[in-house]
């Protein structure tokens, strides 16, 4: 039988024609081209390279902006988009939310007119990829304390410094790199090949095994004086960007949890224990519907944020509640999905299993699920309790 989503709530009405549109070609294409693979790439812990560029051509990758061939859609349908991509997997949601929310973004927002030229309408088509370099091995949650440093030098800039767990690394042509210089946190497009700039992929991944990590290292990596993004000065810069990227992950966790409960109430219809489906048991149906309410909410959450978004009024304290919440609730579904399927869940015969191990990394980055209760938590007092 095909998926469809849970709407509880009949929230498609409140989708417009093209929104449902936009969101049923990602479902299909999901449904047809990464169901069918992602196992055996979660497997043997392999990106599935082949998808990028039909990912492109479904017009995914930086679909707000207008222009430079990129689709200029409302965000909501932006979040449908991410929903149905991680219906399939965090790790193929991960890939294009870096690609749009991390790198196309900021030279959309920051970058000069050569630098959009040069890079937006091959990454929307999925000819170049980005990666986006902020972690450092000892700055995480706090990415204002970096180490890594940009020195002006000649007509140029001298980078050196680590990054850590970088989404698409070593497959980016170009890293979104964030250092300090005498003059505050900028940022920089490093291209793949730049002398002095390597990566190396991170391996013994339990979660987002169909996803690249990596490191970037920058030895004396000289770049050019046009390099930097001109518009982006100061933290702000990055943290808009995972603003964007986050709002993307409120929907996407939506549909990791969808397709949990799809599969669990599918199976505990069919399976049989005492003589009755275990859909038939008073506990199991609490689970269903439990899961079944908080999905509900969730999609409640991510399309008013969506409205408040295309209306320009979202503040990034209401997309870190959705994304904290709504990551929350699909890691939950997943573990409790994982139940429902009994030892079956333990295998990847399943999807539980992998959506759960996955959502492990998504509830840490982009802000980790406390250090969004900090930013909720400073919204509501105006005391910040990070330090
Ligand atoms: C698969 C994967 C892909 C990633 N992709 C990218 C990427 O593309 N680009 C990028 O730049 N980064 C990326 N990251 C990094 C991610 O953003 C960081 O892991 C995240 O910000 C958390 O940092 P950390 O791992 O250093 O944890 P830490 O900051 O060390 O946090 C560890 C724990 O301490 C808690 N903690 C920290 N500070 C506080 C505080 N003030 N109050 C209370 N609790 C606190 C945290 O909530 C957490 O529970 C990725 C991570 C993963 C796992």
């Amino acid at each position: 039988m095909a998926y469809e989503g849970l709407d509880f709530y009949h929230i498609d009405q409140m989708l417009s024609e093209e929104e449902i549109l936009i969101r049923n070609a990602v479902r299909e294409f999901v449904s047809g081209e990464v169901i069918p693979i992602i196992e055996r790439h979660a497997r043997e812990a392999t990106f599935p390279s082949h998808l990028v560029l039909k990912l492109g051509e479904l017009g995914v990758y930086g679909s707000t902006i207008k222009g430079y061939d990129c689709a200029g859609l409302n965000p909501v349908a932006y979040g449908l988009i991410m929903q149905e991509l991680e219906r399939g997997d965090s790790g193929i949601r991960s890939f294009a939310s870096v690609q749009g929310g991390l790198c196309m973004y900021p030279i959309y927002t920051y970058g000069s007119d050569a630098q959009k030229q040069r890079w937006l309408p091959a990454m929307a088509r999925g000819e170049k990829i980005g990666c986006f370099g902020l972690t450092e091995p000892d700055f995480g949650s706090n990415p204002g304390g970096m180490i890594t440093r940009a020195e002006k030098k000649g007509d140029g800039w001298v980078l050196n410094g680590n990054k850590m767990w970088i989404t698409n690394g070593g497959v980016a042509d170009v890293a979104v790199v964030w250092a300090k210089t005498a003059d505050g946190i900028r940022g920089f497009l490093v291209e793949r090949g730049t002398p002095g700039y390597t990566t190396n992929d991170t391996h013994g991944k339990f979660s987002l095994r169909a996803s690249v990590t990596s490191e970037l290292h920058f030895a004396d990596c000289h770049i050019p004086a046009d390099a930097i993004l001109p518009g982006a000065k100061g933290l702000k810069g990055p943290l808009s960007c995972l603003t964007q990227a986050r709002y993307g992950i409120a929907w996407g966790a939506i549909g990791a949890a969808q397709a949990c409960f799809d599969e669990a109430l599918r199976y505990s219809k069919i399976r049989i224990q005492f003589d009755k489906p275990i859909a038939s048991f008073q506990l199991v149906q609490a689970k269903l519907a439990w899961m079944a309410t908080e999905i509900t909410k969730a999609q409640l959450l991510a399309l008013r944020l969506g409205r408040l978004k295309d209306a320009g009024e979202s503040l990034p304290s209401q997309v870190s509640m959705a994304k904290m919440n709504n990551v929350k609730i699909a890691l939950d579904i997943a573990r409790m999905c994982r139940d429902i399927l009994g030892a079956n869940g333990i295998t990847d015969e399943y999807q539980c299993g992998r959506h759960m191990a996955n959502l492990e990394s998504v509830i840490t980055y982009e802000g980790t699920h406390d250090i969004h209760l900090l930013v909720i938590g400073e919204a509501l007092t105006g005391i910040p309790a990070y330090a």
